[in-house]
């Protein structure tokens, strides 16, 4: 089967993308998505306490106004159920469900120098033609389970929270061992607690949060969400990240220190992400970040009763939003409930997995259910999970094996026509994702268009430009408090033999829509087309 266009995943990216070429474009495009549904992150990500920390006026796409007016979210921060029936009211309203296969991994895609086409495998062996070849197959869509040795000997269960039973887990009566304090693990924690007979939650590195105060909406809200729809979706198409609020234009020095907790204390009591729009030099001023982090640091110990355990939650090595910043219902609290403890691996690593546990260098847990909340190969792992090859047979694991290099996050030099969605060189999980994922999809379909108004036939980024973006990209994170947290996977510390290399483009995602559409107003400066 030839396809003009062949797509990999079903979430916002793959859904918008298959809209866009086949509906805009008019090209036979057609979606392989690994998972049983639609949906993406919603559809793996499962786990108890799981929702997005994205505002939901902000979390959707804006593409259509009469989408918007068509869908409300019953909450704030909407939860994987919701999420989904919302991407399934788009699939519906589109008509997108006719061109999606399920259950088909892609495997392998191979260009065709002579024919100038993709091969393309899936997991059952199948293959297919593809002129246009788009991986939309996510930045955190590949589970990362850490080889902490003795798994295979366990003789409870374990569960990634990444791809969570879609049945649930039953955690009544369990001994449960959490690994990970993550935004997933963050969130996770307080509700399996709930059900628990006791929780032992394994913390490596100790993490701000701020409480989410998650909410039902109102129908007022509905109703100014949907008279501002226009203002909503300028504003986050014009922030550094996505979000539909603006970043605070004053710095932390144009307060005295007593205004600067009281505006501290008014965004806790808010909630939410907004804590990092207070003022517009956080990311970028160690001193003024310290404000911040004492503040947050202080929260813990004013919420958690036993000291030692508010210690080694506090003790926080990182500044504030430099590794990504999680929110949380009640995850502090959670510790002074009797069937919860914390162990600190900073003084207390883990040695191994036993059949009746996990063993620390002190003692042994004895656990019926491992959770690991221990995230994800971020950005690249989704993308080389797939032997992808270019020209002359050249391997994309081979060519990045010292790490991602792409222009712009669209395409990389050597695999004409194979574009990316918020792949790595991109703001991507920098942002508000949708925002981004609509940035990029706009901007593949108008790139296609323009290569078959031309008549040519193929598209890529030259060697060059592809260098020259890597360099403003690791530059772009160099600016930033983010470049400081060397073990966040930003930069791919928490996959073992990963190169160490910044991933995302830290510049804005304002700067970076600039950026694009420059280029391409200039005729695709930098890209070579045949
Ligand atoms: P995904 O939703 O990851 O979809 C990719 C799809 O590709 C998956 O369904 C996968 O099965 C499929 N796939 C992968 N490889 C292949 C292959 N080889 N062949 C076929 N199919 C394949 N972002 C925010 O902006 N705000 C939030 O609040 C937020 N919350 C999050 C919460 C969690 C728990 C997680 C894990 C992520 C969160 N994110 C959030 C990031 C989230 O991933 C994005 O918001 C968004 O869902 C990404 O959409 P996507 O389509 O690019 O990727
Ligand atoms: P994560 O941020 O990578 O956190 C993983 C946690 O597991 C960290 O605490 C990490 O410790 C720990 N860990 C990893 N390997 C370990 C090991 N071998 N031993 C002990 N601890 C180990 O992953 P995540 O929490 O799943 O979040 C990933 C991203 O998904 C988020 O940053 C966010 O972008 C998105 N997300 C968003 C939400 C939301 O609220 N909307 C919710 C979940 C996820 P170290 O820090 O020491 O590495």
């Amino acid at each position: 089967m030839h396809y003009d266009a062949l797509i990999a995943g079903a979430g916002f990216a793959g859904l918008y993308q298959l809209l866009c070429l086949r509906d805009r474009l008019g090209l036979k495009a057609r979606v392989f998505e690994a998972g049983g549904d639609l949906g993406g992150t919603w559809y793996w990500n499962r786990y108890p306490g799981a929702r997005c920390d994205s505002e939901s006026h902000a979390y959707r796409y804006f593409f259509s106004r009469e989408l918007a007016e068509e869908w409300q979210s019953t909450e704030r921060y909407p939860g994987p159920a919701e999420i989904r029936a919302y991407l399934d009211h788009v699939a519906r309203k589109f008509d997108l469900r006719r061109d999606i296969r399920f259950n088909t991994r892609v495997t392998a895609a191979q260009f065709d120098e002579a024919e100038k086409l993709w091969r393309i495998e899936t997991e059952s062996g199948e293959t297919c033609t593809a002129t246009w070849f788009v991986a939309a197959v996510g930045c955190l869509s590949s589970a990362n389970v850490p080889a902490i040795p003795g798994l295979a000997d366990f003789r409870g269960r374990w569960y990634h929270t990444g791809q969570w039973p879609h049945e649930g887990v039953d955690f009544a009566g369990k001994r449960v061992g959490q690994i990970g304090t993550g935004s997933t693990g963050i969130q996770a924690a307080p509700v399996i607690a709930e059900t628990a007979a006791h929780l032992t939650v394994f913390q490596r590195t100790a993490n701000y949060s701020v409480p989410a105060r998650n909410a039902p909406l109102s129908p007022e809200f509905h109703r100014w969400a949907r008279e501002h729809f226009e203002e909503i979706r300028a504003i986050a198409q014009s922030t550094v990240n996505g979000h539909a609020f603006r970043i605070e234009e004053r710095n932390v020095a144009d307060v005295s220190p007593e205004e600067c907790q009281r505006i501290y204390e008014a965004a806790w009591e808010k909630g939410g992400l907004q804590f990092r729009a207070t003022f517009k030099d956080l990311l970028t001023d160690r001193a003024a970040n310290a404000t911040a982090a004492e503040f947050l640091k202080a929260r813990i110990r004013a919420i958690v009763k036993d000291p030692a355990t508010a210690d080694a939650l506090a003790d926080i090595d990182h500044p504030y939003s430099a590794k990504r910043p999680p929110i949380d219902t009640g995850y502090f609290e959670t510790f002074n409930r009797p069937n919860v403890a914390l162990v600190n691996l900073r003084q207390d690593p883990i040695e191994r997995i036993t059949p009746e546990g996990i063993r620390t260098k002190s003692k042994e847990h004895p656990l019926d259910i491992i959770v690991f909340a221990t995230g994800f190969d971020a950005l690249t792992g989704p993308l080389l999970k797939m032997d992808i090859r270019g020209r002359g047979g050249r391997s994309l694991r081979e060519d990045w094996k010292a790490g991602p290099e792409t222009y712009l996050g669209l395409q990389v030099p050597g695999y004409p026509n194979f574009f990316t969605i918020t792949g790595p060189g991109s703001p991507s999980v920098l942002t508000n994702m949708p925002v981004a994922i609509e940035q990029h999809v706009e901007w593949i379909t108008d790139c296609i268009a323009h290569v078959r108004r031309n008549g040519l036939a193929t598209v890529e980024p030259a060697a060059e430009a592809a260098r020259a973006w890597g360099e403003r990209v690791q530059e772009a994170a160099k600016a930033t408090l983010l470049y400081d947290a060397k073990h966040s996977w930003y930069f791919g510390a928490n996959v073992e033999g990963k190169p160490q290399v910044f991933m995302p483009y830290a510049g804005g995602l304002n700067r970076y829509r600039r950026i694009c559409e420059g280029i391409a107003a200039r005729g695709y400066e930098g890209f070579v087309t045949g």
